[in-house]
């Protein structure tokens, strides 16, 4: 029941916020003056502002709640306009700002490009396929997506740490990513992951109790990915297509036995970040276009800080280097 209440309390939290960005642009006359009005639920009050230049920083103010012109002038000549899409993206590259500094971020988190159009062809990498991985059409365990875009995917692990803030974090950035959630440190608060699915995010299985796959029979490796596929069905309302064995660890019998699970992908990472380091697989020690990010749900009880901390840390070299975050769903 309280999952329940919290669920509504965050999505109306979410609503609000989103009645407040839907602040409203248009251009008033040939000497470039631009009228920004706002509908605001309860007061129905119309601001108007006179100067284009102060336009962005007025909405920052407005949306951040801290407005330093506490007088609404009613607006004249009529309704507000429909936004321009110029407009519109200024207005929420301006509430992006606002929430980027609001949580310590060095600058703001790049927009993605659209999904593409179509999707890439994902195969193994290199060295990762197991035997009989082509001619059973096994799902493919790799590293990184085949992209040109200056994108990289954040997928975070386990689920043991379940903090309120990052939900709230994640969403006020707008920054997708992708859970690869583990039965036995979830099952105490499902709620927490029905609101965070609730907010776009996939949840996908990373196995019931989070063994060493390669260690265990086929039929216990069947039992370990079906099993969550069950458990997913039952509390997330559908059985997840991504797989990821824990610690990154297969063998041919995984990837066969996910397949009968009904999974399709097997990403694992390129980089690993924590609150205060980042880890590579590769020799060159950079993000590459395309590649998985791995994080965890951890917080101050294993880690030197919380998760806003870790994200604070991906996010910060992410942007600093030229890449947006793209969710990977949108590219299998
Ligand atoms: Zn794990």
């Amino acid at each position: 029941m309280r999952a329940v209440v919290q669920n509504d309390k965050s999505r109306a939290w979410v609503a609000k916020a989103d009645d407040r960005g839907r602040a409203r642009v248009a251009k008033a006359d040939d000497r470039g003056r631009a009228r920004v009005a706002k509908t605001d639920d309860r007061s129905r009050a119309r601001i108007a502002k006179t100067a284009a230049a102060t336009t962005a920083l007025a909405l920052a103010a407005l949306l951040t709640g801290c407005a330093g012109d506490p007088a609404p002038a009613p607006a004249q000549g009529g309704p507000a306009r429909p936004l321009d899409p110029r407009a519109r993206q200024a207005a929420e590259h301006a509430r992006l700002a606002a929430a980027a500094r609001r949580w310590g971020l060095e600058r703001t988190p790049l927009t993605p490009p659209a999904p593409p159009a179509e999707k890439p062809r994902i195969t193994p990498r290199d060295g990762f396929e197991v035997d009989g991985q082509e001619e059973e059409n096994l799902p493919p365990v790799f590293t990184t997506v085949p992209t040109r875009q200056k994108v990289v995917f954040l997928t975070i692990d386990d689920g043991a740490e379940k903090d309120p803030a990052f939900l709230r974090m994640m969403s006020e950035l707008k920054v997708p990513y992708t859970a690869f959630l583990s039965n036995y440190v979830i099952e105490d608060d499902y709620g927490y992951f029905r609101r965070m699915q609730a907010q776009g995010v996939t949840l996908n299985n990373h196995t019931l109790t989070h063994p060493y796959l390669p260690g265990l029979s086929y039929e216990e490796q069947r039992d370990e990915i079906c099993g969550m596929q069950t458990v997913m069905k039952k509390q997330f309302g559908k059985a997840p297509t991504v797989f990821r064995p824990p610690y990154g660890n297969y063998n041919g019998d995984t990837l066969r036995a996910a397949k009968e699970c009904g999974i399709k992908y097997a990403p694992i990472w390129d980089e690993e970040v924590f609150v205060d380091h980042w880890e590579y697989r590769d020799w060159d020690r950079r993000l590459h276009p395309g590649d998985i990010v791995l994080t965890h749900f951890r917080g101050r009880d294993d880690w030197n800080g919380t998760m806003v901390d870790d994200m604070r840390n991906f996010l910060d070299k992410v942007t600093r280097e030229g890449y947006a975050v793209a969710r990977l769903e949108d590219y299998l």
